[in-house]
């Protein structure tokens, strides 16, 4: 059944849509795996490379590797985004600041992630 085929790129790339939107709003990529995207990156050109040989060789179907370019097109724009907002922090007023160092700490964070001393408790940067 062809549809399988459409239905399951569609899903895959939709899914890859929704990952470019959350980062175009949050603009924030500490927690995305860079290389979990290099590595999808790299499948889907390995896929588009089979289908384009199979259609060569084998007489298959050329939709196929336009299918792929569905996905290979937002997965590079991640790739893209992360590293654009590689050094990117998200801001919030309301959150305290480190004892040790001064950087941001997000409301439940019991330690500080960049020098590993311990927050003592709500001390704002406004005071
Ligand atoms: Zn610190």
């Amino acid at each position: 059944m062809l549809i399988f085929g459409y239905v399951a790129i569609g899903i895959l790339a939709i899914s890859h849509w929704l990952q470019v939107w959350k980062i175009h709003v949050h603009k924030e990529v500490r927690d995305i795996s860079v290389w979990t995207y290099i590595f999808l990156l790299t499948g889907y050109f390995v896929l588009a490379t089979k289908a384009f040989l199979d259609y060569q060789n084998a007489g298959g179907d050329i939709l196929w590797f336009f299918r792929q370019m569905a996905t290979i097109v937002p997965v590079s724009t991640v790739v893209f985004q992360i590293w654009i907002h590689r050094r990117d922090r998200w801001h919030d007023d309301r959150d305290t600041s480190c004892s040790g160092c001064g950087k941001e700490l997000e409301p439940n964070w019991q330690y500080c992630p960049w020098c590993s001393t311990k927050d003592d408790g709500p001390v704002s940067e406004e005071g």
